[in-house]
């Protein structure tokens, strides 16, 4: 699906979650001396004098508002990028872990809920039992994969593979996250009220097709460390040297072979590129290596009145490359990413090679989170909606819940405003934009039903056991949504998570309780506070549903054209400017590192409209209360400037150099000094707040506007 995500989220390297508004901030009960190391968790509460009086706003804004947070608070070692939404991530975390410990407890009396979530927890943290039993979870997986005799049998491992992935089920911008191939249940484009089934591109164990690529230096350097990482992990699981330097050759050839006929994350970004259509006997003629019927009964797929199949030539090029090389190189292959997959559940060798090459090399980590935070990640990706229950209770009362919505209300109001006012579109697609808008669903907290875990079968035995059983259990839930009506209450993040989306084809906007706390929001702050951080964060999303992207999809969900020849024409005259605008050199990210802005126009384009709308509906609000937004208050600073800083507050944010290098190369969201510093200098509004001159670095000579 096209989940738009709000926040960083980086394939394979982090999970954050969130806490709460309470005075009370939850003690961590240290167990160990990793675990002391960690401080206490704060949260950041936003302070106008924050703001260096040195510098001058007009200058460079992000630097003005955050340059004295960021000095004050460098990255920890175990980190790779620290922000003021940080000490939220880590409270969020707390509260979890506290669930879990209080569920693990011997004598706890527990139901069903407890029991899992308190036996994944002591499965996971059980250091030892996981060190002596050493490669024995591993083992009857790697014993299938060495029995295969013929590539006939090839079909029925992939499918059984699939079960063991986490995120098997997930397409993201760039591909599915699982060996060979990506396979789902999801909605239909054309016809969002079916779920159909869905083939991906897949099969990389690098973050996209450019790491494979690429022939500049780095990326050079990059690839030859994963060779050398592959063949480290697979003597760790007892291969020999020179046999394992052969398999990783192996490995790096075929997923090169994999990437270059994967469709780019560009051309991925228009849904009409990947919403192609076919019949099953299609799909067994594009890929005839592969016998799907085998394995279509495999994952249990129903039947499906078509497939789509995001990117034809990956599956021609995958049939071509199955048909060419010999059995013994794809069982190298499947041998190398079952390991990738399991080795942080397992030994700490292969935790600390694991972490090694995705975390040290690829984000610039310096050393391993400490475990309970690792066990606080799988947990919530494993069973989040179970632990989401507990988050809930704890950290987001009802009336932080109705706070939030009647700030939504006020931002979807100043969008209808937006949309009436604006000159280019014409009276009959406006027509159309306000159909779509009313339809938004508005999704704030947590989901109206939780999720059913009981199938799953979690015990204190084996934490990469747990693992699987969760991952096999997420792949059929999806899959085997094909055919049924769509479930319109489900929620694609957890209740903990730091984060928030707009999904195009359930046209729903949502907020996860995680992220409705302090920096982002505060019941007890003031308007111009709120609004500039969280509201922003809800306009962003509700721009994301008229996005060069969200704006091809209807009121319901379907991929149809409903806008004009010339409105669309328009449209995208001004997409255009903010994609050019933000096709920028990013010195900080390395030399010659560059930003692609269309790969990042649609969050650039949220981020525009999100503060714009945001500051639409506080000054509405403000005028309905006979106020003014431009009165300076008791500490010094008007409304509407405090609502600048707080944006710009809640986005301090430093990564490691290794980390924004991966970021600008393969995220579709924009650094945050650019999330700031572009997006004010296109707006009048700030020029105004802090009398900015004509011709200062944050007043644009030609500022974009969509919404
Ligand atoms: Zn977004």
């Amino acid at each position: 699906m096209f989940i738009r995500r709000f926040v960083l989220y980086l394939l394979l390297l982090i999970l954050p979650m969130a806490v709460l508004g309470q005075n009370a901030i939850p003690s961590i009960t240290a167990n160990g001396a990793a675990d002391q190391a960690k401080d206490a968790p704060k949260l950041e509460h936003f302070d106008p004098n924050l703001a260096d009086p040195a510098l001058n706003a007009c200058d460079d804004f992000y630097k003005y508002s955050c340059n004295k947070w960021l000095a004050a608070n460098p990255i920890p070692h175990d980190e790779v990028y620290w922000s003021t939404g940080s000490g939220l991530e880590l409270w969020n975390e707390t509260v979890l872990r506290e669930t879990m410990e209080a569920a693990s407890a011997k004598d706890a009396k527990r139901g069903a809920v407890q029991q899992k979530i308190g036996d994944y927890w002591a499965a996971c943290m059980d250091e030892s039992g996981i060190e002596a039993a050493g490669l024995k979870p591993l083992q009857p997986e790697l014993d299938r994969i060495a029995a295969l005799k013929s590539k006939k049998e090839l079909t029925l491992e992939i499918a059984h593979l699939h079960h063991l992935f986490p995120g098997a089920w997930e397409q993201r911008d760039n591909q599915t996250n699982s060996p060979f191939f990506g396979f789902t249940g999801q909605q239909d484009y054309d016809d969002a009220s079916k779920v159909v089934a869905q083939l991906d591109q897949g099969g990389l164990s690098l973050p996209n097709r450019d790491y494979y690529i690429k022939t500049d230096d780095k990326s050079v350097e990059t690839l030859n460390k994963f060779r050398a990482h592959v063949q480290k992990m697979l003597v760790l699981t007892g291969e020999a040297e020179a046999q394992a330097g052969a398999d990783s050759g192996t490995v790096v050839e075929l997923e090169t072979a994999l990437a270059k006929a994967q469709m780019d994350n560009v051309a991925r970004r228009d849904p009409k590129n990947i919403n192609n259509k076919m019949s099953l006997a299609q799909v067994r003629a594009l890929a005839p290596s592969i016998e799907w019927d085998v394995y279509l009964k495999a994952v249990k797929a129903p039947a499906s009145s078509h497939y789509i199949v995001t990117s034809p030539d990956f599956f021609r090029a995958e049939e071509k490359l199955l048909a060419g090389h010999p059995l013994e190189q794809w069982k190298a292959y499947m041998r190398w990413h079952l390991i990738a997959q399991a080795a942080a559940y397992l030994t700490k060798a292969m935790v600390d090679e694991n972490f090694d090459f995705y975390y040290h090399t690829l984000a610039g980590q310096e050393q391993i989170e400490p475990r309970w935070r690792r066990c606080v990640h799988n947990a919530d990706r494993d069973l989040g909606e179970a632990l989401g229950q507990a988050y809930v209770d704890r950290a987001f009362p009802p009336e932080s819940k109705a706070r939030t919505l009647e700030m939504v209300h006020a931002i979807e109001r100043a969008m209808h405003d937006d949309v009436e006012s604006v000159s280019w579109m014409t009276p009959a697609t406006k027509e159309q934009a306000f159909v779509k808008l009313k339809g938004i669903e508005d999704k704030i907290g947590y989901p109206s039903h939780w999720r059913d875990y009981s199938s799953v079968k979690i015990t204190r035995e084996s934490y990469l056991g747990n693992v699987e059983q969760a991952s096999a259990f997420e792949l059929e839930r999806w899959v085997t949504k094909i055919g049924k009506p769509v479930d319109r209450g489900e929620w694609t993040m957890t209740p903990a998570t730091i984060n928030a989306y707009y999904d195009p084809q359930l046209n729903t906007i949502n907020f996860p309780a995680g992220i409705l706390q302090p920096p982002f929001f505060e019941k007890g702050m003031d308007d111009s506070v709120n609004y500039g951080a969280i509201g922003m964060v809800i306009g962003h999303e509700l721009t994301h549903g008229f996005d060069d992207q969200g704006r091809k999809f209807d009121a319901h969900g379907n991929l149809r054209d409903w806008w004009t020849a010339e409105d669309a024409k328009q449209y995208d005259e001004r997409g255009k400017c903010i994609s050019d605008e933000y096709t920028q050199e990013v010195p900080d990210a390395g030399a010659g590192v560059k930003q692609n802005g269309l790969l990042t126009q649609g969050e650039d384009t949220a981020d525009n409209g999100g503060l714009r709308l945001a500051l639409m509906a506080l000054t509405n609000k403000f005028q309905a209360e006979n106020k003014s937004v431009d009165t300076k208050e008791a500490d010094g600073w008007t409304p509407r400037q405090k609502f600048f800083l707080s944006y710009a507050n809640s986005w301090c944010q430093q990564y490691r150099p290794e980390l924004m290098r991966t970021v600008v190369l393969t995220n579709p969201h924009s650094i945050p000094k650019y999330r700031v510093n572009n997006v004010v200098s296109n707006m009048p509004e700030f020029q105004e707040a802090f009398s900015c001159k004509k011709g200062a670095p944050m007043v644009r000579a030609n500022q974009c506007r969509v919404w």
